[in-house]
């Protein structure tokens, strides 16, 4: 006897056989035991999910000997001779070829006569979305009133094709994709079956490239069985195959690396990324299905992570989602929302991209470029924290990192030698940092802060205007300016830079500065600013002073930190009262 493949072989026989769809069989079995089976039924869902497997059986249940029975015996002559395809009242009707209006006055002809052994005359129409209009029509007429002795099962891929006249008049089941977890336990049930073994990671990889269609998935189960059949060795050793060895004949990519790439998105790791594109290319792999199964990696991510747990939702096994769960844990939500957004948004570039590598490749880094958002809360609380006069908290680093302790990207099941995974990198690089915003050099820490420290006065009144500028930051730009001119007796000569403008500031803050240079010159000093030379034709023009009232804005305390919250940068000052002595305004940010 010839090799019969495993979807023929294991074609199921009774209802029980038929692999997760229970609440259609449950439904039509019971109709068949209240005699209540409806004459025109129609079987929706995707491909190889058992729409005419489930059919057939219900010609048999309809037709067996024992019957009409919930459980065909598969051992009369009618249910042999369905099984075998040779049943003389159950006719089969490809309608992808059989669409014209002909072939179905045919059948309106032949509708007529009773059935030649069994109790009914059955009609398969197998893709009964691709029959011509006219054809519809004919069929119509023989669905509005069919004789008691027949029996229409329809099945189609689209039902959306299908008029709606028709839809009416049919009963409707509609098949669901096979969830992975069912179609491990069918495979594991065939594998047992058949004396072979496969790795558990191997049947669940095929099970997912599966896609819920059980006769994709045995189609898949037959390649590698008949690899493995190459794979014997000398002697009686059973043969074997690795989880690598199904990943490359399936053509995929192996849950591991796939972990791996994310592992490169979350951490923003270039090189990891571009290497395992690479590796990917090479490989001979379908670079879209990689980024769907990025996606999907991604979207499992945000699942754990907002379910909080493992659970059904999530299509892997027990053990692949803990790993994912621990990767989960190294990002937050928003963040991930935020990249998924961005993959999706991008899905559509590479579908079309003659240069599939290039598109992937680019999609990445400019997601690498996208800084991650901070999130709301953290927000809300610098705020709160700001008009409570409490420090701001400092804002996270730069990088969406995976924490460098946490093995993001373990090997799941087996070692895969042919996929060698990155560790994720300890830290992203950091970005160069920006330049301080205000124009005075960095404080340095004072070497004393005891009272008549050392030096010349203009070093002492150095010191004094560091110090002031820390404690009055709108000043630091005044302070800066301005030139020590002389001590006499305890009078400080000082030259303001920004003329009359820059005098009054200091004017205006004259007994904070006084103090803090009496703790430093070990005495009570008074300070005697006087416009600088720009004063020497009418005071600062307009242009000095807006620069001067801008730092002012730039370096006040509250928009520092308002700064600091929303990592913005000041687009515009605009004073309230434009006048030299105006110290308020508002002041334009962008984030
Ligand atoms: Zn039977």
């Amino acid at each position: 006897m010839g090799y019969l493949v495993l979807a023929r072989k294991y074609r199921p026989q009774t209802f029980e056989d038929v692999v997760g769809q229970a609440h259609v069989t449950r439904t039509l079995a019971n109709a068949i035991r209240a005699g209540r089976l409806a004459h025109a039924i129609l079987f929706c869902g995707p491909r190889g999910t058992g729409k005419t497997t489930t059919a057939r059986i219900l010609a048999k249940a309809a037709n067996c000997a024992a019957g009409p029975t919930d459980i065909p015996c598969n051992a009369c002559g009618s249910c042999c001779d369905i099984t075998a395809g040779t049943a003389a009242d159950v006719h089969e009707i490809d309608g992808a070829s059989n669409n014209g209006v002909d072939h179905i006055r045919d059948l309106r002809d032949h509708v007529r006569y009773m059935p030649v052994a069994g109790r009914y005359k059955i009609y398969i129409i197998d893709e009964v979305h691709m029959l011509s209009t006219a054809a519809f029509n004919a069929l119509l007429k023989t669905l509005e009133e069919p004789p008691a002795h027949v029996l229409f099962f329809l099945a189609t891929t689209e039902p959306r094709k299908l008029p709606v006249t028709i839809l009416s008049r049919c009963q409707r089941h509609d098949l669901r994709r096979v969830s992975t977890r069912d179609l491990v336990h069918h495979f594991q049930r065939l594998c047992a079956a058949e004396g072979v073994c496969l790795p558990a990671a191997g049947i669940h990889a095929i099970a997912r490239e599966a896609a819920g269609s059980v006769r994709d998935g045995l189609s898949l189960l037959d390649q590698v069985i008949g690899a493995m059949a190459g794979n014997a060795g000398p002697g009686s050793s059973p043969p074997e195959i690795t989880h690598q060895e199904i990943l490359d004949l399936l053509g995929v990519a192996g849950r591991e690396a796939v972990a791996a790439l994310a592992t490169a998105v979350l951490t923003s790791d270039a090189p990891a990324a571009l290497s395992l594109i690479d590796r990917f290319y090479t490989g001979g792999m379908d670079l879209k299905t990689i980024y769907s199964d990025l996606v999907t990696h991604l979207r499992n991510l945000l699942v754990l992570a907002s379910t909080g747990g493992p659970g059904q939702l999530v299509d892997a096994s027990p053990e692949e989602q803990e790993e994912m769960m621990r990767q989960a844990g190294t990002v937050s939500i928003s963040d991930l929302m935020q990249l998924l957004d961005i993959l999706l948004k991008e899905e559509q570039t590479l579908g079309t991209a003659s240069r599939p590598r290039i598109a992937m490749e680019l999609i990445l880094l400019r997601l690498f470029q996208i800084r991650p958002t901070l999130p709301m809360e953290d927000l809300i609380r610098g705020m709160e924290n700001l008009a409570a006069g409490l420090p701001v908290p400092p804002r996270r680093p730069e990088s969406r990192r995976v924490h460098p302790e946490t093995p993001a990207a373990l090997p799941l099941a087996s070692p895969d030698p042919g996929m060698e995974i990155r560790e994720p990198k300890a830290a992203a690089p950091a970005p160069p940092p920006s330049p301080p915003v205000s124009p005075m050099p960095a404080p340095k820490p004072a070497a004393s802060s005891a009272a008549g420290a050392g030096g010349t006065p203009d070093v002492i009144w150095r010191a004094v205007a560091q110090e002031i500028s820390r404690e009055i930051p709108p000043l630091a730009p005044f302070l800066t300016a301005t030139r020590f001119v002389g001590r006499e007796g305890n009078a400080l000569h000082l030259e303001c830079g920004n003329g009359v403008f820059g005098a009054k500031r200091l004017e205006k803050h004259r007994a904070a500065i006084e103090a803090a240079a009496a703790r430093r010159f070990g005495e009570a000093v008074v300070i005697r600013p006087a416009p600088g030379p720009e004063a020497a034709h009418g005071g600062p023009s307009p242009g000095q002073r807006k620069a001067a009232l801008r730092q002012e804005a730039v370096n006040h305390p509250v928009v520092q930190a308002a700064m600091e919250i929303f990592q913005g940068r000041i687009l515009r000052v605009d004073p309230l009262d434009p006048g030299p002595a105006s110290p308020g305004g508002t002041i334009k940010t962008q984030s």
